[in-house]
């Protein structure tokens, strides 16, 4: 699979370039094509309009010829234009012969006599124009009394034969467009799996360690519990059943932790809402965390300055987001954590929740991608932190299902701070 995926978006990137070029080529063909008919037809309209002149000619001769023979021998005596015809006649023969052959764009002619004389033109016509004119002889061959030529210039209109074209040349802008849409959006899918892919198997090897080190633990503690030297010390008993508690409390955590995202993700959060003091919410983490901020010789700073700390809102939910913060402000911390929590009533009645942390901070790509299911920094010095990537994503959806909003702001190696603004009455 490592293999195939980059191969198969060489292949195809190779094939839709392919395409555009056999495309433009043939475009470019039909182009030149519809020049050469453009070419052939002018031919045929110059030949067309000799023949109407020479059976003009016979015509105001007032003439009677049975058969081609001598129509053939008459001409050869007597046909000249000189005299014949006016610069009118000739020039609605023109231009009907090339409105016969669908050739409507501007034109100028000239007849001249065997000394390359003019004899006529239109008003417009020179010979050395930049359009080669195109000539044909108009007296029959052998003619004894004249040789004249039709010189015709036809301005050739390049933008009609594209105008002509253009459905052709949008179709293919329009096809190929969306080929290389298409094809954009398949490897971003193919992208997405494989990085879905990568976040679940981290996922599991999160997992796995996270429940195989309390199982390990209890494991220990119960071995040490059958010991026949700790069979009879109570307080050694006590000691290891708390252990095997405490191991216990902490898997429970880990499950809970996953079912919580399992149920989000059915959009099962269901509100229990009630008038809250937010203060006192923040005090009762804080208390709990007290030690193992003291444990790390760190600091938990409550700047608490909001006067109105009424919110109305889910006290569990409320309580869980306020921890998975505080637990990352520590989890995510270099070595003595110094955290602070600040409360401030912003203007249209909202609530300010800061956390801020002195820790190892995030990079921009980080920050913009923290609050994503299963998220991690993939940071070297981040993989003794265990974790699900999990918490900020639950702490979004949370915040979210209160009409609040969470951002964060951070400089790597100096610290993050983790705004939740929250409604202060929740509007059904
Ligand atoms: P977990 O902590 O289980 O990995 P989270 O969703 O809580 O999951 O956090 C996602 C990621 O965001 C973490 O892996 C970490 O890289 C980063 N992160 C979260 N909080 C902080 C913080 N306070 N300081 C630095 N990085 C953090």
């Amino acid at each position: 699979m490592k293999r195939i995926f980059p191969l198969i978006v060489v292949l195809i990137t190779l094939s839709v370039v392919g395409i555009l070029f056999i495309q433009m080529s043939w475009i470019q063909n039909a182009l030149k094509l519809k020049r050469e008919e453009f070419q052939r037809e002018v031919d045929n309209s110059l030949k067309q309009s000799r023949e109407e002149i020479l059976g003009t000619f016979i015509i105001k001769e007032g003439k009677f010829i049975p058969n081609e023979q001598s129509k053939q021998f008459y001409l050869q005596n007597n046909f000249k234009v000189d005299g014949s015809f006016t610069k009118e006649e000739i020039q609605d023969i023109i231009e009907k012969k090339l409105k016969q052959n669908n050739i409507k764009q501007p034109f100028e002619f000239c007849i001249t006599n065997i000394y390359k004389f003019v004899i006529l033109q239109s008003d417009g016509f020179q010979l050395a124009n930049e359009h080669t004119p195109k000539s044909i002889e108009l007296s029959p061959d052998n003619a004894l009394r004249s040789h004249e030529t039709l010189y015709l210039t036809i301005f050739e209109d390049k933008n009609a034969i594209i105008r002509e074209m253009l459905w052709m040349i949008i179709a293919s802008i329009v096809f190929t467009t969306i080929i290389v849409l298409a094809f954009a959006v398949t490897v971003r899918t193919l992208f997405n799996q494989k990085k879905l892919s990568e976040i679940k198997s981290d996922f599991i090897n999160n997992m796995t360690h996270e429940l195989k080190t309390p199982l390990a633990t209890i494991s220990l503690a119960i071995d040490a519990l059958t010991n026949e030297k700790v069979i009879h010390d109570t307080d050694k008993i006590k000691i290891y059943s708390s252990m095997i508690k405490e191991e216990n409390k902490r898997m429970n955590k880990q499950v809970e932790k996953i079912l919580q995202a399992a149920r989000l993700e059915r959009e099962e959060i269901k509100l229990n809402v009630q008038r809250l003091d937010s203060h006192e919410i923040i005090n009762k983490v804080a208390d709990n965390m007290m030690l193992q901020v003291q444990e790390k010789s760190g600091t938990l700073t409550l700047k608490l300055n909001a006067t109105n700390p009424i919110i109305e809102a889910d006290e569990v939910h409320i309580s869980n987001i306020i921890f998975n913060l505080l637990d990352n402000a520590m989890k995510y911390s270099k070595e003595a954590p110094h955290i602070e929590v600040h409360t401030l009533n912003t203007g249209n009645g909202m609530l300010s929740i800061k956390v801020k942390d002195n820790g190892i901070g995030m990079d921009k790509e980080t920050q913009s991608r923290v609050f994503e299911k299963f998220y991690r920094a993939h940071t070297g010095n981040l993989h003794n932190v265990k974790g699900f990537g999990l918490g900020l994503s639950y702490v979004k959806a949370i915040v979210d299902a209160h009409n609040g909003k969470i951002k964060v702001e951070s400089t790597l190696g100096k610290g993050s701070t983790f705004t939740v603004i929250l409604p202060t009455t929740l509007k059904a």
